[in-house]
């Protein structure tokens, strides 16, 4: 089985819910607590049980015993109940399905979630838009795991180690999410991390926060994937073309003497396939 565990984040990273996710929330707090929503959490990168208790504590209502398990069954039951709007004004991101999918074909990487969302909300908003046949769910960590999203990464990898009888170390496991509480997760649950700038937070923030690698989006299928199985960036690329420039100039061919320019550098079909940059969705080298 696969020797890479990659987990994704959801919200902002594979799909958009378009307003959907907040109009489920409201109906779902207004139904167990009786109260509205009047005011709003900040969502981004935190686990449901958190962002529930702080929408208890600034709308004023007090918790009780299993509240929150029934607000997640109400929620989970809202995003069925309003599939068809999630549909209509949510969204995949762009490259999303064909990264799930073409990184499926790599039978050395196994795919699940780590995620803020409980577990039948992550399935259900996944199912929406036709992303929930690459992912293993069983092997995935969610909100109600635990109030730490770095104490999902270890979580994930116990599940995946049960189920694929095989450890997955720090190198081997990557997340891919849109915050700086994803990339913060992933350092603190020791794990590769990719950010995607297609949340909130721009490029150069998630590089500050230590993201290995930053990605505009999920639109270079190649970028993304390249990513995840660790292959060359472009500086180690750029050594290593430097490298083979260098062999070539020994060896009295006709490569271009330095600076190396990587844009018109006759690159070998080996270096072309590995480093295929696209202006809008170049690595973030830092
Ligand atoms: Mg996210």
């Amino acid at each position: 089985m696969g020797s890479r565990l990659l987990l994704w984040d959801i919200d902002h990273t594979l799909i958009d819910s378009g307003g959907v996710g907040r109009l489920v929330y409201g109906e779902a707090f207004a139904k167990v607590t009786g109260h509205p929503l009047d005011k709003m959490p900040e969502l981004p990168g935190r686990t449901e049980p958190v962002i529930f208790r702080e929408a208890l504590r600034i709308n004023g209502v007090e918790e009780r015993e299993g509240v929150y398990q029934q607000f997640a069954a109400e929620q989970a039951q809202g995003y069925e109940d309003h599939l068809d709007d999630l549909r209509r004004e949510g969204r995949a991101l762009p490259g999303a399905a064909e990264a799930l999918r073409a990184l499926a074909e790599h039978a050395d990487v196994v795919q699940s979630v780590l995620t803020g969302n409980t577990r039948r909300s992550a399935a259900i908003k996944l199912r929406a838009f036709d992303l929930d046949k690459w992912v293993d769910f069983e092997i995935g960590a969610y909100g109600t795991d635990d109030d730490a999203r770095a104490n999902l990464v270890g979580i994930a990898r116990q599940r995946a180690k049960k189920a694929h009888v095989q450890d997955y170390e720090p190198g081997q496991t990557i997340l891919i999410g849109d915050t700086i509480n994803d990339v913060a997760a992933a350092l603190g649950g020791g794990a590769r991390i990719i950010a995607v700038a297609t949340g909130k937070e721009t490029a150069k923030d998630l590089a500050a926060a230590g993201a290995d690698t930053v990605l505009a989006d999920l639109a270079d299928t190649s970028a993304v994937v390249a990513a995840v199985l660790g292959v060359p960036r472009p500086e180690q690329s750029k050594q290593r073309l430097d490298l083979e420039a260098a062999r070539a100039r020994a060896a009295g061919g006709g490569v271009p003497s330095s600076p190396v320019r990587l844009g018109r550098l006759k690159l070998t079909a080996d270096a072309r396939a590995r480093y295929r940059p696209r202006r809008e969705n170049r690595p973030v080298r830092h």
